[in-house]
């Protein structure tokens, strides 16, 4: 017993694979593929934005996240009929930002759409299509590709090249349009630090451990399953967008999330993996970062250049897409808000 669900671990592990190749069966839907993690509960990919969760109850169907636009969670929900024909009663949304939760309108009133009270705040109060990470990702990205292609088009030397540009135009265009079509939805149903769902014989767990990726992110954990939905939390091999931290208590909640009894982990982005290594690793990356940070800003660094120098690839061996020295610049900007703001608090109180 010890032998059959340790050693694949660990061998893995020597070998750096902590991802699951195709270990799943897979269903593949018009937008989004399907794969059947366990019995009623799957991962979905391909869609635009997060990784999606579908759990399948006796009489109703529970989602975790859906996307970026209302198109995309259109298409998501016409995809989930290919596995089954009950209707969705709840969506979590595991955090606020926009490519979770910016599918929330499609869904009619009687659908509850939960999230920790934060959710809601941020996504009534934060203004979220003008500010991070909506706005450069998204919001001035696409108008400027829109522009981009149009000067590449009237200077294209052929009529193949311009045939191929405009049809890169051209859905480039739907985008904008479907982007224009989100209408910031909150969750109509909130909780504070923990909430359970009993949907017949499926426990599902909705768990704020603390502040991190943003302010507010739940951890769905059925326990039967020994399955946890990290969100942003942790992405696995993915380095997560930093924009909204609270560094060192989002290591803290990571902390509180290991002791939770899971085998399997599907991150809100990248690929499901097993047990809780990649956790740490993303603990170490975090104080790691925060480390240089610090240094760079006592030296007197610009956020800007603090972005550029610091250098995180120490870390590559669990976070591949660390290819060069330097971190994304709304991450760092973060930081340094963040380790003001600490400041303040520490002269405020005149502790240390
Ligand atoms: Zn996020």
């Amino acid at each position: 017993m010890i032998i059959r669900t340790t050693v694949p671990v660990i061998i893995s592990s020597l070998l750096g694979f902590h991802l699951l190749g195709a270990e799943f069966p897979t269903i593949q839907g018009k937008a989004y593929t399907f794969e059947k993690i366990s019995e009623g509960i799957y991962y979905a990919t391909g869609g635009f934005g997060s990784n999606n969760v579908v759990i399948v109850n006796d009489r109703d169907v529970v989602l975790v996240d859906d996307g970026t636009t209302p198109a995309a969670a259109r298409a998501f929900l016409e995809d989930i009929k290919l596995i089954t024909d009950k209707p969705v009663s709840a969506v979590i949304n595991t955090h606020f930002h926009y490519d979770h939760s910016d599918g929330n309108s499609v869904f009619p009133p009687e659908v509850q759409i939960i999230g920790q009270e934060y959710v809601r705040t941020a996504i009534l109060t934060f203004d979220i299509l003008n500010r991070e990470p909506f706005k450069t990702s998204q919001g001035t990205r696409v108008p400027a590709q829109i522009a981009s292609l149009r000067e590449q088009i009237a200077a294209a030397p052929d009529e193949t090249r311009k045939a191929a540009l405009a049809k890169q135009l051209s859905s480039t265009e739907t985008l904008a349009e479907q982007l224009k079509d989100i209408k910031p939805t909150p969750p109509n149903v909130t909780y504070k630090s923990r909430m359970v769902l009993y949907r017949g014989g499926r426990e599902i767990q909705l768990l704020f451990l603390g502040r991190g990726h943003t302010g507010g992110d739940t951890f769905v954990y059925l326990p039967r399953e020994r399955i946890v939905c990290t969100g942003d939390m942790d992405e696995g091999t993915n380095v997560a967008y930093m924009g909204d931290a609270f560094f060192d208590e989002w290591i803290v909640s990571l902390e509180a999330l290991k002791k939770l009894d899971f085998e399997l982990v599907l991150p809100g982005h990248g690929r499901p993996f097993h047990g809780k290594e990649l956790i740490t690793a993303f603990q170490s990356y975090l104080k790691d970062l925060m480390v240089q940070v610090a240094g760079l800003r006592a030296q007197g660094a610009t956020p800007e250049e603090a972005a550029k120098r610091v250098d995180v690839t120490s870390h590559q061996k669990d976070f591949p897409n660390i290819k060069t020295a330097g971190a994304d610049l709304r991450g760092v900007r973060r930081m340094y808000q963040w380790m003001d703001e600490n400041g303040k608090r520490m002269d405020e109180t005149g502790k240390q």
